[in-house]
Formats: structure tokens, C-alpha cells, sequence
């Protein structure tokens, strides 16, 4: 089984098209000396993109893993969702001082961190509940980006499946960009979850 470095997702779609590649190396062969060369674009490697979490691999980088294996991954990812259950969808103040939610989604665990000019989308990895740290990659696919940077790099946008997870009233609090009124406003609605911190490995 072949799976993304990244999410261990197996649902890889190649992006590199053999009948490209055939074509290009028939083209090349008219050319002068071309016999000499027209075999390079076979050689070349695939390449992959994941459809869980947006990753492109080359051949060499995916994983290959037995089933076994991809059954123990899977079961660890679920004794986390186990382990994390009573943080979800709870506003978090960490320790460093940075706001964030906990969403469960299509089974899979994403933290949102809200400052006053961003709101990024991480995947959860671990929950480490033993030293209160939650261990987080923010390489998430556009797929899964609850939010999304804007192209200009100013601000930020919520995402048609972000709108799915976050409800109405908090969608409209984030988006004011006014960070204290934020955490004023969800301490005072929630009382913020404290004593936590968040790890980023990417
Ligand atoms: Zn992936």
C-alpha cells in the first residue's frame, strides 16, 4: 500500500501523464540525433499528488507500507480523536499566548490558530495530553484549508468548507480581524481551555 508522507493518506493520483511522455519521446525521435535522446522523458520519475492533503511526491519520496501497518497507523489516529475528544470544537489559549480551535472533520483533527492577521489551518499529529501539547503540520491541502490566506497576502478568507465547522457568529468575529474584541468575546462565551501549548513541526 502507497501511501503520502505526509498524512499517510492512501489516496494518491499520479500528475505525470505516460501518454505525454510516449508522445513527447515520438516527437523527439524525428528530430536530428533524436534515437540518441527520445527515451529521456520515460525515464523521468511520476510524480503524485495526495487528494487528503494536497502533498505532491515523486515516486521515490511515497511511502509503502503493509497493511498491518496501515491498520496500527489508523488505530493510533483514532485513540488520539479518543484522547482529544474533550477539546473539540473548544477555543484554546496556549501558554504562548495564541488562540486556536480544535475542529473534527471528515475524521480527521485540524486546529485553526487566530491572530489578529492571520488564521491558519494546521493538521493535528499528535496530542501528547501527559504534557498538555498538541503537535501540529501546516501543510494542509487547499482541500482542507479552513481558512485561506488571501493571494495578496493581506488577510484571509473562510473557505465554503470552512464554513461547514465554524459556526455563523464566530465566522463573522474572526473576519473583524479586531484580535482583543476576539478573545473577549469567545473567553467571555466559552472560557478559553488554558494551561495547553501547540507544536509545529512544519
Ligand atoms: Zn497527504
Amino acid at each position: 500500500m502507497q501511501i503520502c508522507k505526509v498524512c499517510g493518506s492512501d489516496i494518491l493520483e499520479k500528475t505525470s501523464s505516460t501518454g505525454l511522455r510516449v508522445f513527447l519521446c515520438i516527437v523527439l525521435m524525428f528530430l536530428p540525433y533524436g534515437l540518441l535522446y527520445c527515451w529521456l522523458p520515460l525515464i523521468r520519475e511520476h510524480t503524485y499528488i495526495c487528494t487528503n492533503c494536497g502533498t505532491e511526491s515523486k515516486a521515490s519520496e511515497i511511502e509503502t507500507i503493509d497493511s498491518r501497518e496501515m491498520e496500527s497507523r489508523n488505530h493510533d489516529y483514532g485513540k488520539m480523536v479518543e484522547e482529544a475528544e474533550g477539546l473539540i470544537d473548544k477555543w484554546i489559549m496556549t501558554d504562548s499566548n495564541e488562540l486556536c480551535k480544535l475542529i473534527y472533520l471528515k475524521g480527521q483533527l485540524f486546529v485553526v490558530g487566530v491572530d489578529s492577521e492571520s488564521a491558519i489551518t494546521y493538521r493535528m499529529l499528535k496530542y501528547k495530553a501527559e504534557e498538555n501539547l498538541i503537535v501540529v503540520d501546516s501543510r494542509v491541502g487547499t482541500k482542507h484549508q479552513i481558512y485561506r490566506t488571501l493571494v495578496s497576502g493581506k488577510g484571509y478568507n473562510i473557505t465554503d468548507y470552512g464554513k461547514t465547522v465554524m459556526p455563523l457568529e464566530e465566522q463573522g468575529l474572526i473576519e473583524s480581524g479586531d484580535y482583543e474584541h476576539i478573545v473577549s468575546t469567545l473567553a467571555g462565551k466559552y472560557s478559553l481551555i488554558e494551561g495547553m501549548d501547540i507544536e509545529r513541526i512544519a
